[in-house]
């Protein structure tokens, strides 16, 4: 039955599956994006769901474009969408459907309905419909057409569709009960005219069915058995139901879950445009975008959102998802297949003063001690090196194990060097440090038992390769970022440190030959990932995350 995962226990969404399964039942999902943006987090939730389902279950998954609203979708979504699905693994086959394909269907069987007495041509304006809709508490008042003879409706409805009518003069409305308690019954509209340009269909049409219309019809065109999606469509689904049902046609299951939401983020593509158009971010591709495009960019190998998604589980309850989650994934993927390498983001100068002027020597370094078949690469060694500035301390107390004046430390895979000097500027600051090294540890090996606590990471300055560092926080101060102030929007809670942008790294000449999307760990430091704005002469590193989970509650603090 259920192939991949029999021993853990199953989500209440598989459950249903794999009981439809056990009565011989086929298994066909869709995601189904709409155009009108790129892909998030919260997508990859649904499409690990809908993909991942039909693949378990021996079924199949359908890409279908939800692309009934011309004026917010490009096609230049459309294909970014598909190049980031299958990015994060993901394969639809020949499976690709548009809902704009079937707009013919979609017309006929709103003639259908017509004919039926259960669809109108209703001349209300958008506010006047409005007016009328009622409140939870209040019935709605009938429309003053909702009882037009049928060829009339037929007749305008023709009309409408040949461009008689100006935008919003006039839709088609199902005819179902101005006093249901559910307000999506209270005759839902079914098109509305709108003379935009569709990306696919070009000016073939100029009214357009709404979502409550496609959908549910495109779901029995395609023969989905079972149509997931989030929680805020289940008051729609007794209109998705009824639809089907008078057409008498084939009819999925919609079955809905909790949406993704993630601390100190927004998941909904319309908030995700406003930080686009607004500046406030660089593009959709930013790496702090919960976008899979920022996501790809900040360096998430695509296994560990697989992996994420698989963790934060589906259930009914909308929840907040600590984004500390998605990091630990990030970092456990990356852990096993990151390349170590040496870079000093703060470098503070290192003098080896027993070391000959010219010489180099050099030292072969693991790669990925989690991984052996990663090999060993040369790192250099000279007189002058580079070392992180946060590594020494001139006052240090007696637990700091790094360099302090007179105190002896490893430099990883090198020698055990000891502080015997320190220069300073005009106004006190540290410019460099003297210090000697001990031959007889070279590889790091003590030759005498003797222990030194701390191993440092440094670059030998004469080979250093300069780079810049992108160091990112979260995109917002607050775990809700809609958490605001009457009057207030969310983008007053946008966080102004989320990017820091370090110029003068300094990084070992192993990265030369680093490509964008290539990922690394610097050793002890984090994870980074050479960004498209690399060029030959300067890297460009963004920070993907830190090697360990920073200390929450004090960032939280300093950040206020
Ligand atoms: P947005 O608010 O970002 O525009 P949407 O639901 O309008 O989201 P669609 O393109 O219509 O975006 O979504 C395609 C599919 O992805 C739908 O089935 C939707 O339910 C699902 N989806 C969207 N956002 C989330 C989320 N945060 N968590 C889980 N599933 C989501
Ligand atoms: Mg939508």
């Amino acid at each position: 039955m259920h192939e991949e995962r029999p021993a853990e226990r199953l989500d209440f969404i598989r459950q249903i599956v794999a009981d439809d399964v056990a009565t011989g039942k086929p298994v066909v999902t869709r995601f189904p994006p709409e155009p009108n943006g790129f892909l998030h987090i919260g997508h990859a939730k649904a499409i690990c769901l809908d993909f991942g389902i039909a693949r378990e279950f021996g079924g199949r998954c359908h890409l279908r474009f939800d692309d009934t609203n011309p004026l917010k979708e490009e096609q230049r979504y459309i294909d970014g969408i598909k190049e980031d699905l299958r990015w994060l693994g993901f394969d639809w086959g020949e499976h690709e459907y548009h809902a704009s394909a079937y707009f013919d269907q979609l017309y006929a069987w709103a003639q259908t309905l017509i004919r039926s007495g259960k669809a109108y041509v209703c001349d209300l304006s958008a506010a006047e419909m409005r007016d009328r809709r009622g409140t939870l508490t209040a019935p709605g008042v009938e429309s003053p057409h909702r009882n037009r003879p049928i060829e009339e409706s037929l007749d305008l409805f023709e009309r409408m569709k040949k461009g008689e009518f100006p935008d919003g003069a006039r839709t088609l409305r199902a005819k179902i009960d101005m006093a249901s308690p559910n307000l999506n019954l209270r005759d839902p509209v079914m098109y509305r005219i709108l003379h935009a340009t569709h990306p696919r269909t070009g000016d073939a049409w100029c009214i357009y069915p709404t979502y409550d219309w496609a959908h549910g019809q495109s779901d029995s065109i395609e023969g989905i058995t079972h149509s997931l999606c989030t929680l805020e469509f289940e008051d729609h689904r007794p209109l998705y139901d009824w639809f089907l049902e008078q057409l008498g046609v084939h009819r999925p299951r919609q079955i809905e879950f909790a949406r993704l939401n993630i601390e100190r983020t927004i998941v909904t593509k319309r908030k995700l445009l406003t930080l686009v158009e607004g500046g406030h971010v660089r593009g959709w591709d930013d790496p702090r975008m919960p976008t899979l495009r920022g996501l790809r960019r900040r360096g998430c190998p695509p296994e560990a959102i697989v992996e994420f998604c698989a963790g934060v589980g589906i259930t009914k309850f909308n929840s907040r998802t600590d984004p500390v989650l998605l990091e630990n994934a990030v970092r456990a993927q990356l852990n096993r297949a990151a390349p170590r390498v040496m870079g000093v983001v703060d470098p503070l100068k290192v003098v080896i003063e027993n070391f000959p002027e010219d010489a180099t020597e050099t030292f072969e370094a693991v790669n990925n001690p989690e991984d052996p078949s990663a090999g060993t690469r040369t790192v250099p060694f000279s007189r002058e090196l580079w070392i992180e500035r946060e590594d020494f301390m001139e006052d240090a107390p007696k637990k700091f194990f790094r360099l302090a004046p007179g105190r002896e430390v490893r430099l990883r895979s090198a020698y055990f060097v000891t502080c015997v000097g320190v220069e300073k500027d005009a106004s006190g600051n540290v410019t460099e440090l003297r210090c000697t090294y001990d031959p007889a540890t070279r590889g790091g090996d003590s030759p005498d038992g003797r222990k030194v606590k701390g191993t440092l990471h440094w670059v030998s300055a004469r080979h250093a390769l300069d780079a810049e560092v992108r160091l990112y926080e979260p995109l917002f101060t607050k775990a809700n970022p809609e958490d605001v102030e009457a009057g207030e929007e969310f983008l007053v809670n946008l966080n102004p440190e989320s990017e820091r942008i370090v110029a003068g790294a300094k990084v070992e000449p192993s990265l030369a030959g680093a490509r964008p999307g290539d990922r690394f760990q610097f050793e002890r430091i984090g994870y980074f990932c050479v960004d498209p704005d690399a060029t030959p002469e300067r890297l460009v590193f963004n920070r993907t995350a830190t090697l360990r989970e920073t200390a929450k509650k004090a960032v939280e603090a300093g950040q206020g």
